[in-house]
């Protein structure tokens, strides 16, 4: 008898079909990629790390840096996934150790991140991951960062690039790789 809980193919062209657009959300005029649809499906969530595993197996990947909160999701199934360590980038003040920071520029404001100053070791070969790049302002500032520590960023990976927000324009110093482009 066939197995009833059978596994579904999800092919790379079906994963769009798992980023739900939200009009309007949290501001109006944008139109926010929810990825919660992806994450809840196994088949779905499992073939993204797959596709990132598979693009970054031969690198020699030690780290993996992740930008808090969505960047975390994909950063640690894919650190598990490669057999790195995984590094987080916080928001000011919610690291417990002595930080490094780096300030930069949001639309209205600016915003601080920190990284734990003993996290990375020179040279370490680090590939930072998040959900989204919009404007690339806040993968910028990551890799400025890691840069102050001096890392070797081998690449920045999303799920989903806004290629009309033309944020690789500000990364074009290090391999970029998104799976679904908008
Ligand atoms: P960026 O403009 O590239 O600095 O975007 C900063 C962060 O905001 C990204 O890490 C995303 O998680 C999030 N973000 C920006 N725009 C969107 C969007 N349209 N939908 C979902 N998340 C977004």
């Amino acid at each position: 008898m066939a197995n009833k809980i059978e596994a579904k193919k999800v092919k790379k062209s079906d994963l769009k079909s798992y980023v739900r657009d939200i009009p309007d959300f949290p501001k109006k005029g944008i139109i926010f990629k929810d990825i919660t649809p992806l994450l809840r499906d196994k088949d779905a969530f499992k073939k993204t790390i797959n596709i990132l595993a598979g693009k970054f197996k031969k690198e020699n990947i030690e780290q993996i840096v992740a930008v808090e909160s969505r960047g975390f999701i994909f950063g640690a199934a894919l650190a598990y996934k490669l057999g790195t360590g995984f590094v987080p980038i916080r928001k000011k003040g919610k690291l417990p150790y002595k930080t490094q920071s780096i300030t930069y520029q949001l639309e209205y404001g600016s915003d601080t991140l920190e990284v734990h100053e003993d996290a990375l070791q020179p040279g370490a070969r680090v590939l930072v991951v998040d959900d989204v790049l919009a404007t690339g302002g806040t993968v910028r500032a990551v890799c400025d960062l890691l840069k102050q520590q001096k890392v070797n960023i081998v690449g920045v990976t999303f799920l989903i690039e806004l290629r009309f927000l033309k944020g690789n324009s500000r990364l074009k110093d290090v391999p970029l790789y998104s799976i679904l482009k908008y």
